[in-house]
């Protein structure tokens, strides 16, 4: 079966076909009439954002679609930055600035009160209007200063509980074992093979 990723990203494409196997092939965006696309996404959670974007490339495809939204959620601030999460210091943020203005605002927060976690929301829509979402989690705090090199986004000042390690300090196979986007894309392969 063939599905769109609606995303501009190749590797996302490989990542989810890989976890898929056999049977399942999955094509970008950009190799549809979708190419191009900017679509807007201005949900008010993370499952909103992902059924936005798959329900909008569906429509214009006629193929089943496949789209993901993920960020962080800390407790101390209310679940923030959450879906603003990319441009948490601005519309084409940095992870640098994004990450310095995190830890301004949780200047001086004890540690037991800086817990967080990344979620990821996936989202399939199939051209008869079917629509499915699944969802992954991965839980740490926010440390006071970045530690690592691995990664990206707010990696460095991700501690994760599994690993007791900033995400930036494991290694990409072993952070793709417990990340949100990997228990979202496993949810999501039981869901689509039931
Ligand atoms: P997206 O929805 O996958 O584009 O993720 C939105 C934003 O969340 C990214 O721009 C990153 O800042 C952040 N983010 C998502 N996944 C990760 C991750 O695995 N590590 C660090 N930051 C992440």
């Amino acid at each position: 079966m063939e599905f769109v990723l609606a995303s501009q990203n190749k590797n996302k494409a490989v990542e989810i076909e890989n976890i898929l196997g056999e049977g399942f092939s999955i094509i970008t965006m950009d190799e549809t009439k979708a190419k191009g696309l900017d679509i807007i996404e201005d949900g008010e959670t993370f499952e909103e954002n992902a059924l936005i974007k798959a329900r909008t490339v569906a429509k214009i495809t006629n193929l089943p679609t496949i789209a993901d939204d993920s960020g962080l959620c800390v407790e101390y601030l209310g679940g923030a930055p959450g879906v603003y999460t990319a441009r948490y210091a601005g519309e084409g943020a940095t992870d640098d600035a994004n990450i310095d203005k995190l830890l301004g605002a949780l200047m001086g927060v004890p540690e037991e009160k800086r817990g967080a976690y990344f979620a990821c929301a996936i989202a399939v829509v199939f051209p008869d209007g079917e629509e499915k979402t699944f969802f992954g989690k991965c839980d740490g705090r926010i440390l006071e200063e970045r530690r690592g090199a691995n990664g990206f986004g707010y990696d460095p000042i991700f501690f994760a509980f599994e690993y007791n390690m900033s995400m930036a300090e494991i290694p990409m196979e072993e952070k793709n074992k417990i990340s949100h986007r990997s228990r979202a894309l496993s949810e999501m392969m039981k869901g689509l093979k039931d």
